[in-house]
């Protein structure tokens, strides 16, 4: 069909710019020296221009608009359709910002960024305030341009996690708080609980890590033919393409879970990418279908798998082999408890799997009150504090450990920390469902350190489709129903209450 191979070039030629993009991104977290900041910047800047305003031209817009009178008459299931609803989706959330816009908040972030990293060093959030007020003031305009029929945070939700609205993630936390908050409190309370991640925080020669660390995200099914490993400060997953998928890494001789949880993570992520079907290669059907549906894999890779005592089971030996002086004097036991050790803590990106969501709960309130003008932002760290108080019984200390410690919101980046929470959900979701369809339990093949059975069953349900189904109806034809918490409930208390014998 002419109008749709018309369309598919234009598409392509976007994507090609998006991707050199991603690659100097990516490369200016990894290898760029200091000195290169500031050329980086530019080029980053001129050609993310160059992509926009390909994308929001009005040729853009003309050869979408044949494009949809010609597959009107085709199948809503055909790639085709997808591919002309997916571009129009793509243009629609750039062109309806005005460019004005877009670069204020591009100019306004940078110099965010700079001063909430100085406020957080400082551990003071005024000098933040003023410029999170303006973030906010932005994305507010960002929300009003985008459109909405109920609340301002459904748009900035749906850039993110199409589809969601902010009424489904009130109930999503209301259907998990509480008994999270529970699971916790008897956590917490339970006397004499004697497990402790101690064991991880002893030497771990980095060199080895990587060694051990590469070996296993390869046997995950990581294709180094197809993707690299390198270490970022904060690590990431990147794809360039269907063949170039990159992911990085944190080494930290002292803590043996950052690069060994984190490789996993980004795995996740990367198989997913790896996993979309070939046909999509330089299509805007690339990619993951959100970042909630994106983070459900690294969950799934990093917890239901890399946590769990079937696991460690096949490959406890070799880190302790490969780590004689810190793991000899710890049994199999030991080491998978200390691996899920529970305890309410002030940083999210430390937080463990029961407590995490907890962290994101408290950020989605703030954001939802801030973006509503039920809150103001000088109240924020107060309010933050507070919940804090509430949800995990602790109370940061300062900012730096309070409302400073996520770069998120310097960044415009309001309506993304509830997709973490969706990730964890959909990740038991999934699990679930491929032992139920498949008749097996993971468990007895992951023991013996074969994932190709998992693997080869997200793949063919979910990674392979790409960006053609939105979240909601990926979830449905999936599992034939709506994101449901329960197999997440279940999961979280089970598992915890026998390790800690509950
Ligand atoms: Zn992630």
């Amino acid at each position: 069909m002419e109008e749709i191979t018309a369309l598919r070039e234009r598409m392509a030629h976007i994507t090609a710019i998006n991707q050199a993009t991603a690659v100097l991104g990516w490369d200016q977290q990894t290898y760029m020296p200091a000195g290169g900041g500031q050329a980086r910047a530019d080029q980053l800047e001129a050609l993310s221009g160059i992509g926009h305003q390909l994308l929001t031209a009005s040729e853009t817009e003309t050869l979408i608009l044949r494009a949809e009178k010609a597959v009107g008459s085709l199948d809503p299931d055909s790639d085709e359709f997808a591919f002309v609803r997916v571009a129009r989706r793509d243009y629609d959330q750039a062109a309806k910002l005005p460019e004005s816009l877009v670069k204020e908040l591009a100019s306004v972030t940078t110099l965010a960024h700079e001063h909430w990293a100085a406020a957080r060093s400082h551990s003071n959030f005024a000098e933040f305030s003023p410029w999170l007020s303006r973030i906010v003031e932005l994305v507010r305009k960002v929300a009003e341009a985008i459109g909405y029929t109920d609340r301002p945070y459904d748009a900035l939700l749906d850039q993110y996690e199409p589809g969601m609205k902010t009424a489904d993630v009130e109930q999503m936390y209301q259907s998990i708080g509480p008994q999270i908050a529970e699971l916790v409190k008897k956590i917490v309370e339970q006397p004499g609980r004697s497990v402790t991640d101690l064991v991880l925080r002893r030497d771990y020669d980095t060199d080895k890590q990587r060694q051990f660390g590469e070996h296993v995200v390869h046997a995950l099914g990581f294709d180094f033919q197809r993707g690299r490993q390198d270490v970022a400060v904060h690590p990431f997953c990147t794809s360039f393409s269907h063949n170039d998928v990159r992911i990085t890494t944190r080494y930290e001789k002292n803590w043996l879970p950052a690069a060994l949880f984190g490789s996993m993570h980004e795995t996740g992520h990367a198989l997913y990418e790896l996993g979309v079907a070939e046909r999509y290669d330089r299509n805007v059907l690339e990619g993951g279908t959100s970042l909630g549906v994106h983070e459900s894999q690294s969950r799934l890779w990093e917890n239901l798998v890399g946590r769990s005592h079937a696991f460690w089971k096949h490959y406890y030996g070799d880190l302790q082999a490969l780590f004689p002086e810190s793991l000899s004097d710890t049994d199999l036991d030991t080491f998978y408890r200390s691996i899920n050790a529970v305890s309410p803590s002030l940083i999210r990106v430390e937080a463990d799997e029961v407590t995490y969501n907890l962290h994101t709960l408290i950020r989605f309130e703030i954001e939802n009150e801030l973006i509503e003008g039920r809150l103001e932002v000088k109240d924020a760290p107060e309010v933050w504090n507070s919940l804090y108080e509430k949800y995990l019984g602790i109370r940061p200390p300062d900012d730096a450990h309070g409302i400073l410690q996520d770069v998120h919101w310097s960044g415009g980046g309001i309506g993304y920390f509830p997709t973490y929470t969706i990730g964890n959900i959909l990740s038991v979701q999934w699990y679930k469902e491929a032992e139920r369809s498949l008749g097996v339990t993971f468990a007895d093949q992951i023991e013996h350190g074969d994932f190709e059975g998992l693997r080869t069953w997200l793949t063919e349900n979910i990674y392979q489709w790409g960006r053609k189904y939105e979240p909601k109806d990926l979830v449905k034809r999936v599992t034939g129903r709506t994101m449901d918490t329960a197999p997440y409930l279940e999961y979280l208390t089970t598992k915890y209450s026998a390790i800690y014998e509950l």
